[in-house]
């Protein structure tokens, strides 16, 4: 068996700011209360890790931070709501909201403040779509999984943003419906390059081999992603967190790829490779 990894792989720049800056708070920080806003990336085993260093995932029940606690934003942002509940409690904030995603934020807000309609597509529950789109109430949020073609009441001149880890086709989609619904529709796309760009190694990988691994947290959307475009494609799956779950199944194939999502560590992904040589596989 023959092991072939993706040409892009592993952690993202929002998510390796996001984690080196987790590492240098505990430095910075020592005998504070250290808390990351939810897990600092999709991946259980770096949340796991940094728990061992102290540092705990605060969920929803602010009431145990006060001025002794540190609170560290994730690359996904922070709703304006939660981020000011942090600030009341005498918490220091520390931000890592991944560039990209403030850019999105404050092209938001600038459209809506010149009394634009926006549209934000993407998931409503995930992380950086409350924090992008939480502070205003005029931003409308889209899920492209959903019938988007009913309920959508906007004025325009409408302006259409997106999630910065959806699909380019799932995106434009959704623009080509509303410039038959409205007469003046502007689309930015704030889609995150790395994650098209690991879509497209990806492909090229499909491309090459008769089976894919993808690596990642089963929360991570574009880890989950990754293993839908396997799917798409017609090679088998194997979506899998750590090398432990890796099925005995993977013999079966002569190629074999190696892809994983941007909260994925090189840790991970390099004992998944590992394991696939222990059983039998080659890797240069
Ligand atoms: S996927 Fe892109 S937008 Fe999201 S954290 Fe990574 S670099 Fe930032």
């Amino acid at each position: 068996m023959e092991i072939v990894k993706a040409e892009l792989i592993g952690f993202c720049m929002g998510v390796r700011r996001a984690v080196e800056l987790a590492y240098k708070v505990i430095e910075d920080y020592k005998g504070s209360k250290i808390y990351t806003l939810g897990p600092i990336i999709h991946n259980p085993s770096v949340v796991e890790e940094l728990r061992g260093k102290g540092v705990n995932v605060l969920d929803s029940d602010f009431s145990v931070l006060d001025s002794d606690s540190v609170v560290i934003i994730r690359a996904h942002g922070v709703a304006p709501d939660e981020l000011a509940q942090i600030e009341a409690s005498g918490a220091t904030v520390i931000d890592a909201t991944c560039p990209r995603v403030l850019r999105s934020k404050q092209i938001v807000e600038a459209n809506v403040a010149s009394g634009k309609s926006v549209v934000l597509v993407g998931d409503k529950d995930h992380g950086e779509v409350k924090a992008v789109s939480g502070h205003s109430d005029k931003v409308v949020v889209l899920d492209p999984h959903l019938d988007y073609s009913v309920a959508l009441d906007v004025k325009v001149p409408v302006v259409l943003v997106a999630q910065t880890t959806i699909k380019h086709d799932e995106f434009y989609k959704v623009y080509e419906f509303l410039k038959q619904e409205y007469s003046d529709v502007e689309i930015v796309d704030t889609i995150c390059p790395s994650t098209e760009k690991r879509q497209e190694a990806l492909l090229d990988l499909i491309g090459k081999v008769d089976a894919v691994v993808v690596i990642g947290g089963k929360n991570s959307a574009n880890t989950r992603r990754l293993a839908m475009t396997v799917e798409d494609s017609g090679l088998p799956v194997f979506y899998i967190e750590t090398e432990d779950e890796l099925s005995s199944d993977i013999l079966n194939y002569n190629r074999v790829g190696i892809a994983a999502g941007a909260s994925t560590p090189d840790n991970v992904i390099d004992s998944v490779v590992c394991r696939l040589v222990d059983i039998g596989g080659c890797y240069e």
